[in-house]
């Protein structure tokens, strides 16, 4: 595996692999690699000729400075676990290389970015659009893969895509949980044994609350039950909770047949947000 840190070495790369004819997959993680990241590589691999991971965890997309600062970085770590699942060349690139000076460009994804993570994270699509949009230029990827655990990134990038005319499939990924349920995150290794004892409860609101959704209970009553069920346990502060369409991610008043209803939470549990999402 070839490790690059500057970004004239990894566009140099993908450059020759270009003309070698070969497909290109792209991984854009933040490092603290799970088995969920790993589940991305091994599918890009399983796509592609060649497979760029990337480990940066990217300052412009993070609105609280103590989430920034606390969060999990061991790239030897990293490295170690990349190889095996098949990635074949890391960008590890420090802060300086990505921005070289800050950027002035500012991205608006209108309604898309008004609910949920983009309403309570001020700024933090125009970060994760901003070196998406790097990363794209760098590494030109044939495919990009990026999981639905953050589902409203999903439908950030695929609107920078097509906005953009990036000519790169997006390829939208599962969710990988644990045993019992909790979505992998890297920020869960921040949990005490206490509150990692009680994150399952996240999951759990969101089946049963997809339960309600397939009986036909108006999102109004969805979410009051969901709120009220996170409220209960005095280890969470839910943040929002959304019954929304699957496509625009507004919230819904009531259900359209055959479109998708996406249910997203995010909630403080112990000082560490944690977010996940079903779709019913
Ligand atoms: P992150 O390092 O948290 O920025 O995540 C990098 C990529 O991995 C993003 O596309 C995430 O959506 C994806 N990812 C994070 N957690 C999971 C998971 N539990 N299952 C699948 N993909 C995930």
């Amino acid at each position: 595996m070839h490790v690059f840190t500057t970004a004239a070495a990894l566009r140099a790369h993908a450059e020759t692999q270009r003309r070698a004819g070969r497909r290109l997959g792209l991984v854009p993680t933040m490092g603290a690699l799970h088995a969920g990241h790993l589940a991305l590589v091994q599918r890009a691999a399983a796509d592609n000729d060649e497979v760029i991971a990337t480990v940066f965890v990217n300052p412009t997309q993070f609105n609280n400075p103590d989430d920034l600062r606390h969060y999990p970085r061991q790239p030897e770590a990293d490295a170690a676990l990349l190889a095996p699942a098949g990635c074949t060349a890391l960008f590890l690139p420090t802060v300086e290389e990505i921005y070289p000076q800050p950027a002035a460009l500012r991205f608006d994804f209108g309604p898309l970015e008004r609910v949920m993570e983009g309403a309570h994270r001020p700024g933090h699509f125009n970060g994760v659009a901003t070196v998406v949009s790097k990363l794209f230029h760098l590494a030109r990827p044939h495919r990009a893969y990026f999981g639905q655990k953050d589902a409203q990134q999903v439908a950030v990038v695929r609107q920078l895509i097509t906005d953009l005319s990036f000519d790169i499939e997006l390829v939208a990924c599962p969710t990988l949980r644990e045993a019992d349920g909790l979505a992998m995150s890297s920020r869960n290794a921040r949990l005490s044994p206490e509150a990692r004892a009680a994150a399952p409860l996240l999951h759990q609101v969101l089946q049963a609350a997809a339960a309600q959704v397939r009986q036909g209970v108006v999102p109004a009553q969805v979410q009051a039950a969901a709120l009220a069920a996170l409220a209960a346990n005095a280890a969470f502060t839910p943040e929002y909770f959304e019954v929304a369409d699957g496509q625009t991610l507004q919230p819904l008043v009531g259900y359209a047949a055959g479109r998708p209803v996406l249910l997203c939470v995010a909630a403080w549990l112990g000082g560490v947000r944690l977010i996940d999402n079903v779709v019913a």
